[in-house]
């Protein structure tokens, strides 16, 4: 029954991380995978994660049993806490549910089955560019009609702010709308709260069907509140909306599949229909999520002196960040590379959408640089020691 089973096209990112684990280059660098890493080019358990595990590893209380449909209720008030702010108006009033997820993807996966299965929405608003995953899953839920609104823009190497709002003005009615709550991926571009305004007007009058996706709380400024401005600002508009939170960045979690799918709901009434639907939809995917990850994530939120130590371990993460993205630059400027490479300090995040073209993209590699076609790079795999290396290639790619 096999036979004609022909080969999907291999997943990039992934294929990358192989591509790199498979090299015996000694100068080898990856820069495709989003995924922190230390100064030592390792991955980094946070110090406030192990803690925790250790917490968690001699408590007699807790067991392996199942935990309800919607997840880990302890978590899903913390992760929801941090998202919106303490005594945010919409908590107060009683307008949000939320829902725990496989990461930030079952998160989406979660909103979207929702959106198709039980408000029989089938138009969805995706940026362009987006994280390579977003038009798959909403295509996986069902969604037939996938539409692009513009960005970014080449020229400027910045948000094409015009052409986004042109494209959202002419979305129908209660099709989704797709927006990176922080630190964009893959461009690094955020819009000013100005801007944020702007789009947050379009959406409602169009009536438009928001949903946030917050994959990087803290990543962009090492600021909780500061990261979750829009979020926050678009809950405060009265409008429905969904929000996918992630902690794979922001507590090093990525393997344990933490997520939270935050619903808010201008009419609290409608939040019992509203859970029971959300809760077919889990248990005829995963019946109920996985214990281990939120249980840290909840742990470490629910205690202070923990809390304090998480804030500033993301700090740590996102000052190396910003320190790669200086000494990137620098190492350009030194070496007189053609072009003007500001951007790179002026994205924010874990990625730099550094303008490399394909051709270019394939020289690095030849040189066992590994990044993504479209020139996006993981700023984490870079260190001290590999940037002037790195620098030093995209110099000749571009001369070439
Ligand atoms: N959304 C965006 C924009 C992302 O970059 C990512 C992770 N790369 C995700 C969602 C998914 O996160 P998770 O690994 O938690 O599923």
């Amino acid at each position: 029954v096999f036979k004609d089973v022909e080969s999907a096209p291999p997943i990039q990112v992934f294929q990358l991380t192989k591509l790199f684990l498979d090299s015996t280059d000694p100068n080898k660098v990856n820069l495709g995978v989003g995924a922190y890493r230390t100064e030592e080019g390792k991955p980094w358990v946070l110090p406030v994660v192990r803690a925790a595990e250790l917490q968690m590893a001699s408590d007699e209380t807790l067991n392996h049993e199942y935990l309800p449909v919607a997840g880990l209720p302890d978590f899903r008030t913390a992760a929801t806490r941090i998202l919106l702010g303490q005594g945010h108006k919409v908590l107060a009033e009683g307008k949000v549910e939320s829902f725990q997820a496989l990461g930030g993807t079952g998160a989406l996966r979660l909103g979207a089955a929702f959106l198709k299965n039980v408000m029989k929405f089938s138009t969805v608003y995706i940026s362009d560019p987006t994280w390579e995953n977003h038009r798959g899953v909403f295509q996986a839920a069902g969604f037939n009609d996938i539409k692009l609104y513009r960005y970014w823009d080449n020229e400027t190497r910045g948000l094409n702010f015009a052409g986004m709002c042109e494209d959202l003005s002419n979305a129908p009615a209660n099709a989704v709308v797709i927006l990176h709550g922080v630190a964009h991926n893959p461009t690094g571009i955020d819009p000013t709260r100005e801007q944020w305004r702007q789009i947050a007007q379009i959406c409602k009058e169009k009536n438009l069907f928001v949903f946030v996706d917050c994959a990087y709380q803290g990543f962009a400024s090492g600021s909780l509140e500061e990261d979750a401005w829009a979020s926050r600002y678009l809950a405060d508009q009265d409008i429905d909306m969904f929000v996918a939170q992630s902690f794979s960045k922001n507590f090093g979690l990525y393997n344990e599949r933490v997520g939270n799918l935050v619903v808010i709901s201008k009419d609290p009434k409608k939040l019992t229909e509203i859970r029971s639907q959300m809760e077919i939809q889990i248990r005829v995917v995963w019946s109920n999520p996985p214990n281990h990850g939120a249980r840290i994530v909840t742990t470490v939120l629910n205690n202070t002196a923990f809390f304090e130590e998480w804030k500033g371990q993301i700090l740590t993460m996102a000052n190396r960040i910003k320190k790669m993205r200086q000494e990137l630059l620098d190492n350009l400027k030194k070496l007189g590379t053609p072009g003007n490479w500001d951007h790179i300090t002026k994205q924010i995040g874990m990625f730099s959408y550094t303008g490399l073209t394909e051709k270019q993209v394939e020289y690095l590699k030849s040189k066992s640089i590994y990044l993504l076609s479209s020139g996006r790079i993981s700023m984490c795999g870079l260190t001290s020691k590999n940037v002037a290396y790195v620098a030093k290639t995209m110099d000749e790619a571009i001369r070439a």
